[in-house]
């Protein structure tokens, strides 16, 4: 069975009186040690290290970004490399806010490389793929999210630090979440892509999270599909609700 994971992505959001606040409020909830979820917190990379001075342990932060290589002559950015060496395990790519801005738009290869990097430099690593409104209303759903894997298919062979994030756009800060049904059948269609084209164990194994307004009234009848198996929350993450997501596990 494939262990549950629930991420909180925070986003470009909060201060440190705010992030200060969430944290507290996370843990105060019931110990997850020893349980059967993974919970992983983004909190905006300036808050990495704050966050995680004051986050309980048994939470993992990740970030939500990193350079599409190592260190060196590149202003502004973040290699995988310091990520790891500062602590933290986890980094969210390919979010499809940084696929989408005008001001990013990052392509499905440059998603590729930084995920083939981010392992290489023992990161875990939270893929984000997912369509927009206009493929899903032309029926180009599952033609999207395999483009997305292809990519990275080429540059990874090892997919076993890899958790996959099925984040439709649509969805994404609209309140308007995906059906279970939806996100079964598309979980359903991500897993056989995975199957024919990396093995079948990969797809067996494979953890699937949803992304896209989910809350603490939608999270129990999504969770309990068979092809997901966990969330990347974004909106509710900043609420102490994200402690009633995790639950959904059980
Ligand atoms: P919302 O939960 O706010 O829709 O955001 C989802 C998301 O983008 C998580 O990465």
């Amino acid at each position: 069975p494939r262990k549950f994971i629930v991420g909180g992505n925070w986003k470009c959001n909060g201060d440190r009186a705010s992030i200060k606040a969430l944290i507290q409020a996370l843990n105060a909830g019931e110990s997850t040690i020893g349980s059967g979820v993974d919970v992983v917190v983004a909190p905006p990379m300036l808050y990495g290290d704050y966050a995680r001075g004051l986050l309980r342990s048994d939470f993992g932060v990740a970030f939500q970004n990193c350079w599409v290589g190592g260190n060196g002559a590149f202003t502004g950015e973040v290699s995988a490399d310091m990520i790891k060496d500062a602590g933290f395990d986890w980094v969210i790519l390919g979010h499809s806010e940084r696929r989408s801005l005008p001001e990013i738009k990052e392509t499905d290869e440059t998603v590729a490389t930084k995920t083939a990097y981010a392992l290489e430099a023992g990161l875990k690593v939270m893929l984000c793929i997912g369509e927009t409104l206009d493929a899903r209303q032309s029926g180009k759903t599952d033609e999207v999210n395999a483009r997305q894997l292809a990519a990275v298919a080429e540059k990874v062979s090892d997919w076993s630090n890899i958790v996959i994030a099925y984040e439709p756009a649509w969805a994404i800060g609209t309140g308007v979440v995906a059906t279970p049904e939806q996100a079964q059948e598309t979980h359903t269609q991500i897993r056989k892509w995975l199957a024919e084209n990396i093995s079948p164990q990969v797809a067996q194994q494979m953890r699937i999270m949803y992304g896209g307004s989910a809350n603490a009234a939608n999270a129990d009848s999504l969770a309990r599909q068979p092809d997901i198996d966990g969330f990347l929350v974004g909106g509710a993450s900043l609420r102490p609700e994200f402690l009633r997501i995790v639950e959904s596990w059980k």
